[in-house]
């Protein structure tokens, strides 16, 4: 059967060339005699591999020296606990932005657990049809850290520039961006990132800390939890997800081959610029989103017509568009064009989107 085009929001596409490696390599790896899902993690070729995939994502993203990378398991879900639990003992409180459902849940969990949290700032109120807008003096001065949801994968809107939080940590949640483009880990204190979107099958969460902020975990807290613990077992204090780690590898290798997160995210821009210069030349869709937050990732519009809309997910299906109904919570449609939806597939949307129109006026 041919492939077809997966605009879903995660699981998600993965590169051709890299299901291909991981196919040729699927029964045996190298000279190991067997799959690298029935290796030890122990063992000389798998650390080889973990070692490589930190290497590569290192190089990828200018990972500073002075940070950790973590490969752990529990999805960026967990992290909305973990964050605060390795983080608050800085100074008991920290600031959330809540730009829609996954910082809203971010900030939840905080809230769950008891800790001096406060919402600084939410679009809730215009349905997280932008980001807010945020200065420095917004943010408590003793806040532990600040989080943030760099990308928001429902709604289809993305940070313009990296919020100023002067010397409070900051911590974003990068899940549907990261490897869409370089960013400057630099001005970040933590980046976590479900895996499953732009970086390697579900299972595999990867967190990005700087060391200095190894040292405030609250010490009743879950060991698989501390980040710590973690570091200093090199992701190892349990069994990791090996073979998730290994396609994570495959991916960082197919993006130093195509030239790094620069060229990458030329090819995203260019992808993106079809589908919302569409979206801006007519009237048939709306694309709800301010233009100043739109996302490189998700794209999200609808006609206005909620008939219409499931219509035109069915139909864009049979046509081999797979996926483009809007997240249950807020409808309408969500085209998600991370690394590895090829430009083909996005031409082929809006060509397919031009067609719909044209034979389903609306009333
Ligand atoms: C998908 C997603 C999550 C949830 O990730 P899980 O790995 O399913 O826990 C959290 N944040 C963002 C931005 C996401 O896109």
């Amino acid at each position: 059967m041919n492939r077809v085009f997966n605009f879903s929001a995660g699981p998600s596409m993965l590169p051709l060339p890299v299901l291909e490696k991981a196919a040729a390599e699927l029964i045996t790896y190298g000279d190991s005699g067997m799959s690298v899902m029935e290796m030890s993690h122990r063992s000389p070729d798998y650390e080889a591999i973990i070692a490589d995939a930190e290497k590569m994502l290192r190089e990828l993203m200018n990972i500073p020296e002075n940070y950790k990378v973590l490969f752990l398991q529990g999805g960026a879900s967990t992290q909305f606990a973990a964050v605060p639990l390795n983080l608050i003992g800085r100074t008991g409180k920290a600031d959330y932005v809540v730009s829609g459902q996954f910082s809203g849940k971010a900030f939840k969990e905080a809230q769950k657990m008891g800790y001096d949290v406060v919402c600084t700032a939410t679009s809730k109120e215009d349905n997280f049809d932008h980001i807010p807008a945020l200065t420095r003096d917004m943010f408590r001065p003793d806040a532990s850290y600040v989080h943030i949801c760099y990308n928001n994968t429902i709604y289809g809107t993305k940070y313009a520039d990296i919020p100023d939080t002067g010397d409070i940590p900051l911590v974003a949640d990068m899940s549907s961006c990261i490897l869409s483009e370089p960013v400057d880990v630099s001005r970040f204190g933590v980046i976590y990132a479900g895996a499953q979107k732009n970086m390697a099958p579900a299972g595999l969460t990867i967190v990005i800390v700087r060391e200095d902020l190894l040292d405030y975990a609250d010490p009743k807290m879950p060991t698989m939890l501390e980040w710590k613990t973690m570091a200093e077992n090199g992701s190892m204090y349990n069994t990791p997800p090996c073979y998730t780690i290994y396609v994570a590898k495959l991916v960082c290798e197919w993006l130093l081959s195509i030239g790094g997160l620069s060229e990458m995210k030329k090819y995203n821009e260019k992808k993106a610029a079809v589908l919302y210069n569409y979206l801006d030349s007519q009237n048939y869709y709306i694309a709800p989103v301010k233009k100043d937050s739109r996302s490189m990732m998700n794209v999200t519009f609808v006609t206005g017509d909620a008939e219409l809309d499931k219509k035109f997910a069915k139909e864009a299906a049979a046509a081999g568009l797979k996926n483009l109904k809007g997240h249950r919570s807020v409808g309408g449609m969500r085209a998600s064009i991370y690394n590895a939806m090829p430009s083909e597939g996005v031409d082929k949307l809006v060509a397919f989107m031009k067609e719909f129109a044209a034979a389903n006026p609306k009333a």
